[in-house]
């Protein structure tokens, strides 16, 4: 009987494992495999990093929601031959398939910037962002000891989603380690290279979150290309200017982008930032019995000739159709084409604000609504990767 091993429990694996004990032909063997006993819902780990919510409030334990037939292992993969099919572990014996799904997720890139490893704070998981808030408030606490200014600056680099999500969290977070520690005003400051922030989203919903985000005490730079990270200082050029600009804090923050797995880069795939171009079917070029979902893959987009943008809504997409083609495989039925229709984007800006923009029908909403949105749709990601049992987890 065929052996299918999936690798990594985030969206894209669990998906595909709940997906494939559906429909995989009975007996099928199939191996879920992660290096943790818990799913991370990883699009909420800013809510960590600001110190709004607990790791249990955003995990679940993997087996609760797996089916009977589904086999659930706790190992770290290393590698893939796919010469000789078969995954290689740190901590465990190899183990052959007849088809891999590879959804090992992200991590913090750091594009090579010198001090970014050693003197700012990433969040790529749950041990990191645990980490962003103990400094936080650490430093904090300290300042009344300390008298030293940098305590209270909080520098997040990079004003993609997570930093984003993190500054509107982290409105909450400064007041309420304020009024603890009864300090003088915290101060947040966002440094952006782009001259805009949000650019996904139409200009008056991304205006609607600066103004928000400004009118709630946030600095917002843009036009900020950070060129160095020193033990207390971010370093900086604005617009075409060469002259470095320095702003002090002890609490840097590094959520300036993320790349695939590194297992991508030891198997030897061709990928740009740890993601495969994978094929419309979402496997791999001459490796038909490979098929790579979420963060590690690169689905591109017919109408911009650009790879999708990952999201956990897109890895759910992607994890759905390479069950279905898998099973289609195994009995001899046409494989589907994968398309991506997303049904749209939400940010939020702390516990009850953000911004939406619906697909179908195209609706904009901002404010308490669209945080009633990302709710919603959180819910929807929640059924989607652990059915009931993963709903009632929260
Ligand atoms: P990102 O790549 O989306 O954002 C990084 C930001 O850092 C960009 O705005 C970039 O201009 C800026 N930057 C890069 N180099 C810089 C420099 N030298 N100086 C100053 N700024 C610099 O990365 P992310 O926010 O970590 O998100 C990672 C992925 O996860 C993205 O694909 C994102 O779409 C996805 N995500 C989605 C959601 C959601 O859908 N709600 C939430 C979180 C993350």
């Amino acid at each position: 009987m065929a052996h299918i091993v999936i690798l990594g429990a985030g969206y894209a694996g669990l998906g595909a494992a709940r997906k494939l004990a559906k429909i995989a032909p009975a007996g099928t063997q199939i191996d879920l495999i992660d290096r943790n006993t818990k799913h991370v819902e990883s699009i909420e780990l800013y809510q960590v990093a600001a110190g709004t919510a607990k790791a249990d409030e955003i995990s679940f334990d993997i087996r609760s929601v797996l089916p009977d037939n589904v086999n659930f292992i706790q190992a770290d993969v290393s590698k893939l031959d796919y010469e000789n099919k078969t995954v290689e572990f740190s901590n465990h014996e190899p183990m052959t398939y007849d088809f891999v799904v590879v959804g090992l997720g992200f991590r913090s890139e750091n594009f090579g910037m010198e001090g970014a490893d050693q003197y700012s704070y990433k969040l790529q998981d749950i041990p990191t962002a645990e980490k962003i808030y103990e400094v936080i408030n650490d430093n904090i606490r300290n300042y009344k000891q300390s008298q030293d200014p940098n305590d209270l600056n909080i520098v997040v680099c990079g004003a993609g989603f997570t930093g984003i999500e993190l500054l509107g969290e982290l409105i909450d977070t400064a007041k309420i380690l304020k009024a603890k520690y009864d300090v003088p005003e915290i101060n947040i400051t966002s440094v952006e290279m782009a001259p805009q922030i949000l650019p996904m989203f139409d200009a008056d919903l991304a205006q609607y979150a600066v103004d928000f985000l400004s009118k709630n005490g946030i600095k917002i730079m843009t036009g900020a290309k950070i060129k160095k990270i020193e033990p207390n200082a971010v370093v900086y050029t604005k617009g075409d200017s060469d002259e470095e600009q320095r702003i002090y804090s002890n609490s840097i923050i590094w959520t300036v982008g993320v790349s695939g797995s590194d297992v991508i880069k030891e198997s030897g795939f061709n990928a740009r930032r740890n993601r495969v171009t994978v094929t419309d079917y979402l496997n791999v070029e001459d490796h038909p019995d490979i098929y790579v979902i979420g963060d590690d893959s690169a689905s591109m987009d017919p109408k911009t000739d650009r790879p999708l943008p990952t999201t956990g809504q897109l890895a759910l997409a992607q994890a759905s159709v390479a069950a279905e083609n898998i099973a289609a495989d195994l009995e001899n039925k046409p494989q589907q084409k994968f398309s991506y229709q997303s049904k749209g984007t939400i940010a939020s800006l702390g516990p009850s604000h953000g911004i939406a923009e619906i697909t179908k029908p195209h609706l904009k909403l901002k404010g308490s609504v669209a945080s009633l949105a990302k709710r919603f749709s959180f819910e929807q990601v929640l059924f989607e990767v652990g059915g009931l049992k993963g709903l009632r987890k929260k």
